[in-house]
């Protein structure tokens, strides 16, 4: 048990961090609107904070979802995951130019934070086989 639920905190660090980075990228519109003083920070530390969320993710998420395919035997997950990678590397890199940044991040994002949380209904539904003799007590106990 305390290694799925080390395994799973792999996947809930990289959500967290997604989600982070989301808000993050989300909240400029706003602070364009809110005044030039929060917008100006948010663009200047824009680059940076992808940057440290990418390196951040880049173990993270290699981890969690290799460990998880290892388990579920879903490749999908690491296409998928891969890809939202590359995306954000693209973004973060401006390889594609300043302006396309913060698309390809939101998008990359959001297409790995759909990759870990497949990952996690996929491991936690592996370590909770439906016909396990403890989880048809739990069942019994609850109907
Ligand atoms: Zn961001």
């Amino acid at each position: 048990m305390g290694r799925v639920q080390k395994k799973a905190g792999l996947d809930r660090l990289a959500l967290f961090l997604s989600g982070l980075c989301l808000i993050h990228c989300l909240a400029l519109p706003f602070a364009l609107l809110l005044g030039p003083v929060l917008s100006g920070w948010l663009l200047e530390t824009e680059t940076t904070v992808h940057w440290f969320l990418w390196a951040m993710a880049l173990p993270i998420s290699a981890l969690a979802l290799s460990r998880g395919t290892r388990r579920h035997g879903r490749t999908s997950i690491l296409w998928l995951g891969g890809l939202g990678l590359v995306m954000m590397f693209a973004g973060v890199s401006h390889i594609l130019g300043d302006e396309a940044e913060i698309a390809l991040t939101v998008i990359g994002v959001l297409a790995l934070l759909t990759a870990h949380l497949i990952n996690l209904s996929a491991t936690h539904s592996l370590s909770h086989p439906p016909n396990h003799a403890n989880d048809q007590q739990a069942a019994d106990t609850h109907a």
